[in-house]
């Protein structure tokens, strides 16, 4: 008998009509009986772990796909997400150039103006710069709104607003103080300076051709002052406008400077 015998061997062996007198069979027989048992319970265990293999395998692929579905859910999410701060960084920046802007003719306003007055009378005190201030006011300007109407009134501010920054540098500032009335800032400019600027808007503005029958004649009148150490900003702005009154008291079309 060798350990490679087989079930059919072993059975047929206990079978063999030679050996039913053997003392040891009955105990044999039971022996394989239970082995018997045993085998068909390992392989009913092999079958059940089997199926719990297979059902592990199908819920670990559900787990990924659900994964996966989650996973492209979150992207689309943040890409969303992107877009909409994205989105909210341009609209606060239009939100800021509309706070900032005149509408009509986008100048700077009077709020932009007095925070870049602020910084440059800072700069202008910090590296003992000149600043100059000047106050313009469009002549008779009331005139063209009642002969042409409003909209030709409209149209002749922009006009004017596009010729003085025309004249000006990148680092000077012209805003719409009010109705037809601008105000230049003229960092590290002084007074002669400043003159100089004024002149060239004068002109351009006088050149400006607002209708083709050229009927209409635009002119405008300034008042130029330069900062001074130490004072307050309205004591200048102040000075600036008791110039631009000067100027209109003189006849208009024309500057004149307060020291
Ligand atoms: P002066 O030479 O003394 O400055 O005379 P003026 O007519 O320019 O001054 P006045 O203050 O009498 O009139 C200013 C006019 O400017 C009156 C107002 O209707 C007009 N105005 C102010 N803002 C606007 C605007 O946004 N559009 C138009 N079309 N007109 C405006
Ligand atoms: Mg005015
Ligand atoms: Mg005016």
């Amino acid at each position: 008998m060798t350990n490679s015998l087989t079930d059919t061997e072993l059975d047929r062996l206990l079978q063999a009509p030679e050996h039913q007198d053997n003392p040891l069979l009955p105990a044999l027989k039971l022996l394989r009986k239970r082995e018997q048992a045993h085998q068909q319970r390992l392989e009913r265990l092999l079958r059940i772990s089997d199926c719990s293999d297979d059902l592990a395998r199908t819920q670990t692929h559900e787990l990924l796909h659900q994964y996966d579905k989650q996973l492209r859910r979150l992207e689309k999410i943040t890409r969303i997400s992107d877009r909409y701060q994205q989105n909210l960084l341009e609209l606060n920046e239009e939100l800021k150039e509309v706070a900032l802007h005149d509408p009509l003719t986008g100048l700077a306003n009077r709020r932009l103006l007095m925070s870049r007055l602020h910084e440059e009378i800072e700069r202008s005190r910090r590296h003992l710069q000149p600043l100059s201030v000047v106050m313009l006011d469009v002549d008779h300007f009331k005139r063209i709104n009642d002969v042409f109407g409003h909209d030709v009134g409209d149209k002749a501010l922009c006009m004017m607003a596009k010729a003085i920054e025309q004249q000006l540098r990148e680092v000077d500032l012209c805003a719409r103080w009010g109705g037809e009335e601008f105000m230049l800032l003229l960092p590290e400019t002084r007074s002669e300076q400043a003159i100089h600027t004024v002149e060239r808007v004068m002109q351009a503005i006088r050149s400006l051709q607002l209708r083709d029958d050229k009927t209409v004649s635009l002119s405008i009148s300034a008042g130029i002052t330069q900062y001074h150490a130490n004072e307050a900003m309205d004591v200048t702005i102040n000075r600036a406008d008791g110039a631009l009154i000067s100027a209109k008291q003189n006849g208009r079309d024309q500057w004149q400077w307060a020291k």
